[in-house]
């Protein structure tokens, strides 16, 4: 059983630009491909975990979803990094897509999709991390038995001083790079 981070993407480690459309609007942070790359060489599974309402929206399709994440994988992998998985939430109750329109279980703070990833790729969350720019990305860490990592980047810097009740992380870090480095230092 492997231990993973649990990644978000938007603010965490590409750009924050609200709903993402099209992948030439993709900016990963400099530093990405070397953090994830070290976290590889470690033996730590880095599976993307994210929120893409704009699907229920009808800002754009799961097609195009897609599209991006072919765009991020094919810039990590010229820094000789890989993510091990990508998966989404499309859906958000408040959506005008009927199919995405629903209450999920996927949508984070939601444990759908790690429980997938703990399926699929031998996982054990107990070993595992989540890193984020939002307090979901803390409470699903908190969920799983994770260690929950807040990163100041995207909505992280406001998020950190907005503090919901009952939520802490187990560290916050500047930015990715601190991330990777907290998690080589503290994994187990
Ligand atoms: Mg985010
Ligand atoms: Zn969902």
């Amino acid at each position: 059983m492997s231990a993973a981070v649990f990644l978000d993407r938007d603010g965490t480690l590409i750009e924050e630009v609200g709903y993402l459309d099209r992948p030439e609007r993709i900016a990963l942070y400099p530093y990405a491909a070397d953090s994830i790359r070290a976290m590889n060489r470690a033996g730590i599974r880095i599976v993307m975990v994210t929120n893409q309402s704009g699907v229920a929206r009808g800002f754009f399709s799961e097609a195009v979803v897609e599209e991006c994440h072919r765009h991020i994988e094919a810039i990590l992998r010229q820094g000789g990094a890989h993510l091990d998985a990508y998966y989404y939430c499309p859906h958000h109750p408040d959506g005008r897509v009927t199919e995405y329109a629903i209450s999920c279980d996927c949508r984070k703070p939601g444990r759908a999709l790690v429980d997938r990833a703990v399926r699929e790729l031998r996982i054990d969350p107990e070993r595992s991390f989540t890193v984020g720019d939002r307090w979901v990305d803390i409470s699903l860490a908190r969920t799983i038995g994770a260690r929950g990592i807040l990163v100041r980047t995207g909505y992280g810097a406001g998020e950190e001083h907005k503090r919901p009740q009952g939520v802490s992380a187990d560290v916050v870090v500047d930015n990715l790079a601190g991330a990777a480095s907290w998690i080589l230092a503290n994994s187990r």
